[in-house]
């Protein structure tokens, strides 16, 4: 058997993804870096590996998907579910810079 590349999983289910769509935005600033205040931290955030059901449900919009930006997560999930670290996946606007 050779290794393979570690299989993504579906972000709300947990089942192998068979697909990954683009996120509604692709960065995510963090702010400025405080070891070094002329150095802001833009976040460049992941496709969203999805099964084939929950790919369908996201593209039709049935299904949200929030982000969780806390050090321990740093995941995709189900918009307004709690997350691992217990805040809540939060919504991905497009349109706002910060
Ligand atoms: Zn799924
Ligand atoms: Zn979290």
């Amino acid at each position: 058997m050779t290794s393979t590349a570690s299989v993504s999983l579906c972000i709300l289910c947990g089942e192998p993804a068979t697909d990954a769509i683009d996120p509604p935005r692709r960065t995510l600033a963090r702010g400025l870096d405080p070891g070094d205040p002329s150095y802001s931290v833009t976040v460049i955030l992941p496709d969203i590996a999805l099964c084939a059901e929950h790919s369908l449900g996201v593209r039709h919009g049935e299904r949200l998907v929030g982000w969780c930006d806390d050090q321990r997560c740093r995941t995709y999930g189900a918009l307004g579910e709690p997350s691992a670290c217990g805040l809540p996946y939060a919504k991905l606007d497009p349109t706002k810079r910060n």
